[in-house]
């Protein structure tokens, strides 16, 4: 049995896992070339688990004492209805930030009810300024719906909002400088993300396109002053701020294996396997664990401590086209 005082979610290496992020859906509005194949086969809908049961999920993790969860995707708000989920997780007692990654093409209207069910912050991806660029990288994604609900974002009144970019060479690596200006423009904050080999896309060499933190941060360092930050999130990145600024900026490098020693996270795909690492395949299938014992949170939650057994001890990441991953990131929620 599981007892109060005892905080359960730790691995064999004694990291406490605290973080939990959910991908609601592997469906999405972009085909992103980094993310997504052309052609993607996405899960049939009856192998999702229920919004019911990613909250059933969510609250097992928090009375074990998980004190953030993260939403994502695939694309989260193009799953019906997933405001529901929303306002069930942002009532769940002990959990102190619920937040949510998106690529703010549906934000302008659901930003502000995103707000209201207990959203505290938002990640909304933005690779480039420059609207025929976008749509090519985002593989047909409007440029402007995602201005405009960068905008309803600002205006609903999260705690912070962050811009994610995935930088690649020749696609958008002279727009770092840009990216930079307009997050400080719009007082909100940056990372800039290393690409990840996960998944084997087609036409594409990665060691081609790889563009590493150290680049971008030399590039801006010779228009802005980069204060280094303490602030950590237990995962791949690093924190800058922007000196006479509101804006820092931040740097995921998945190459370096450091972050691994500190890593406080785990995932629930949307058909349910909780994995615990996103750069290796280690996974229990939780939505079996449900689906046996209905309406039962005890048997969740220990197969989700037998879990934290598994976690592995850091990643395996080779930045070459022979992923050694074969998940997507649209499935494992980035
Ligand atoms: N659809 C939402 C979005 O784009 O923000 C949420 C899901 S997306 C998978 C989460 C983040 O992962 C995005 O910031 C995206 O840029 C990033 N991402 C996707 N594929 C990646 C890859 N291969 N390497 C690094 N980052 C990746
Ligand atoms: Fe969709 Fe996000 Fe993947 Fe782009 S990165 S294809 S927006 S899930």
């Amino acid at each position: 049995m599981i007892s109060a005082s005892h905080f359960p979610l730790v691995d064999k290496y004694n990291r406490k896992v605290t973080y939990l992020r959910i991908s609601v859906t592997d469906r999405c509005d972009f085909r992103c070339i980094y993310c997504m194949g052309e052609n993607m086969t996405f899960l049939p809908r009856a192998q999702l688990l229920t919004l019911e049961e990613l909250e059933w999920v969510g609250q097992a993790f928090v009375e074990m004492g998980v004190t953030k969860i993260r939403v994502t995707g695939g694309e989260p708000l193009v799953r019906k209805n997933v405001l529901q989920l929303f306002q069930g997780l942002g009532k769940l007692n002990g959990l102190k930030e619920l937040v949510m990654t998106t690529n703010g093409s549906l934000l302008e209207k659901m930003a502000k009810p995103l707000q209201e069910a207990g959203v505290k912050r938002v990640n909304i991806s933005l690779d480039s300024l420059r609207p025929d660029r976008f749509a090519k990288i985002s593989r047909g994604g409007d440029l402007n719906k995602v201005l405009r609900g960068i905008e309803a974002a600002l205006t609903a009144g999260f705690q912070r909002i962050k811009l994610n970019a995935v930088i690649i060479q020749h696609r958008n690596h002279d727009e770092v400088i840009n990216l930079v200006q307009f997050a400080i423009d719009q007082g909100v904050d940056i990372s800039f993300i290393e690409e990840m080999p996960l998944g084997n896309l087609e036409n594409r060499d990665r060691n081609e396109v790889f563009y590493s933190s150290d680049q971008i941060r030399q590039e801006l360092k010779t228009v802005f002053t980069l204060i280094p930050s303490m602030e950590t999130t237990g995962g791949p990145a690093r924190y800058y701020h922007l000196a006479q600024t509101q804006t820092r900026v931040g740097f995921i490098s998945p190459h370096s294996h450091n972050f691994c020693d500190h890593c406080n996270r785990v995932r629930l795909t949307p058909d349910g396997h909780l994995l615990l690492c996103l750069g290796q395949e280690s996974a229990i299938d939780l939505k079996r664990v449900i689906r046996s014992h209905p309406g039962e949170i005890a048997p969740l939650k220990q197969a989700i401590i037998k879990a934290m057994e598994l976690k592995p001890q850091s990643h395996e990441f080779l930045v070459n086209n022979s992923s050694p991953i074969l998940r997507y990131m649209n499935f494992t929620g980035g």
